[in-house]
């Protein structure tokens, strides 16, 4: 087999080569190698401007920053519209942001999951992250149904970590006519795995039923075609890879053959009517023909702000088309070094296909003792995080962390791998 020059460079030339080098200076970063942007991405420098710009209008103008210039309250969450629909690959009328993620789900599924006594299963997986769970399961109890006979969950063979494709295809496929809806994950928050999207989104329609995606882990990290792939629906939030800070607002899409149903049962609320109208505060809902339409609130624009800065500095790094290429030459370069300097003392649980993940790993410490390498990987202030029962997850963001950063990494893991931590200090 022939060598590419990648496969023996250094973190050093790596980095050196590195077209988005630049970027991490664009951020904040805690001291330390900072891998969990999977969990809370860092601030942007330019945040602080961001929210500052409306803290100023606000204290000049008032309430009527509402109505004033481009920066206007009212219509502000249009400003992220483009650049989101770039990130998840929909058509402007179909993303909007709102809410916060399981708020989202939930307003989705009103719309989207609409149980008959036939038809009436939701498939989640079976390690879903719980707030999806939850939403699921309290959805199939609103309806009037019994999570015990709707709730199907979806798990991987005994004795493997992830989930098959062609199973997932073949469990919607077996489920068929009872199946109501199927509320997958684009990746998996534990294991990092990619789930086939399109495909899943193609088997849950042949049988009849909807199909959405919560897109928490896969947005701003792998490429997404939402549209083309027709997906009916999807959530997600921003302060993970979007980089929008704690409680950052989510996201939604909804696919534009829906957007003008009106027979599509939906919660409503002020911000969803025609805003040419909304001001007259007449009590006949005149429903936008976006995506829009799913709003209920006034936009939480200091949180927009915040997500305005991030996604400006996506955009200038050439977008996620740029960030994915660095990304699958982190996630080669993070295999390669593992496997030279800790071999089977980790194993990571992520499929090895480049289709089948994202920058997430999901690693188990092979002698039992993940907790313990844990904490000392926080004391040496490697920041990644701990899942139960037993994965460390670690996330090398193309955007703001470099080759050295994995490579640092790499030789800390080796140092505390071994090491038995007795107690607090030890
Ligand atoms: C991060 C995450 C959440 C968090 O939900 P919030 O409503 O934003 O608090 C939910 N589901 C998944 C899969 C996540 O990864």
């Amino acid at each position: 087999m022939i060598e590419s020059p990648e496969s023996s460079a250094t973190a050093e030339e790596l980095d050196a080569s590195d077209p988005l080098a630049e970027f991490r200076q664009h951020f904040e970063l805690p001291d330390g190698v900072y891998l969990v942007g999977n969990s809370l991405g860092p601030l942007p420098k330019s945040a602080r401007q961001f929210v500052e710009t409306e803290f100023n209008r606000w204290a000049t103008l008032g309430v009527e920053g509402h109505f004033t210039g481009p920066l206007s309250w009212k219509d502000y969450h249009h400003l992220v519209t483009k650049q989101l629909a770039g990130l998840v690959g929909a058509q402007q009328d179909e993303v909007v942001a709102m809410n916060a993620l399981t708020v989202n789900l939930h307003l989705l599924m009103i719309s989207f999951y609409r149980p008959t006594a036939a038809r009436h299963k939701i498939l989640i997986e079976d390690h879903a992250f719980p707030s999806d769970h939850f939403a699921a399961e309290s959805q199939i109890r609103q309806r009037g149904f019994d999570p015990a006979q709707s709730l199907v969950t979806l798990a991987p063979r005994p004795g493997e970590e992830t989930l098959r494709p062609s199973d997932i295809l073949a469990t919607i496929g077996d489920l068929g006519d009872e199946l109501a809806l199927v509320l997958l994950p684009g990746v998996q928050y534990y294991t990092g795995q990619v789930l086939p999207m399109a495909d899943i989104t193609a088997a849950g329609h042949a049988v009849g039923a909807t199909v959405g995606f919560d897109l928490a882990h896969a947005v701003a990290n792998v490429e997404l075609q939402l549209h083309d792939w027709n997906v009916d629906f999807a959530a997600w939030c921003t302060y993970k890879y979007l980089n929008s800070g704690p409680g950052g607002v989510g996201g939604a899409f909804v696919h534009n053959r829906h957007v003008s149903d009106d027979k599509l049962p939906k919660f409503t609320g002020w911000w969803g009517t025609n805003a040419a109208t909304r001001f007259e505060m007449a009590c006949d809902f005149d429903a936008i023909p976006t995506v829009d339409s799913w709003q209920l609130s006034n936009a939480p624009v200091l949180s927009l702000a915040t997500l305005r800065a991030a996604l400006d500095i996506i955009d200038s790094a050439g977008g996620i088309g740029a960030m994915r290429r660095k990304s699958e030459q982190q996630i080669r370069f993070l295999d390669r070094r593992l496997a030279a300097q800790l071999g089977a003392r980790i194993e990571n649980l992520t499929p090895p296909e480049m289709g089948q993940r994202g920058c997430q790993f999901a690693l188990r410490v092979a002698n039992g003792n993940g907790k313990a390498v844990f904490k000392a990987l926080e004391e040496a202030n490697v920041y990644c995080d701990w899942r139960e029962p037993d994965v460390i997850r670690a996330a090398p963001v193309p955007l703001y962390n470099s080759f050295a950063d994995i490579e640092r990494f790499v030789q800390i893991l080796d140092r505390v791998v071994d090491h038995e931590v007795e107690g607090p200090g030890a």
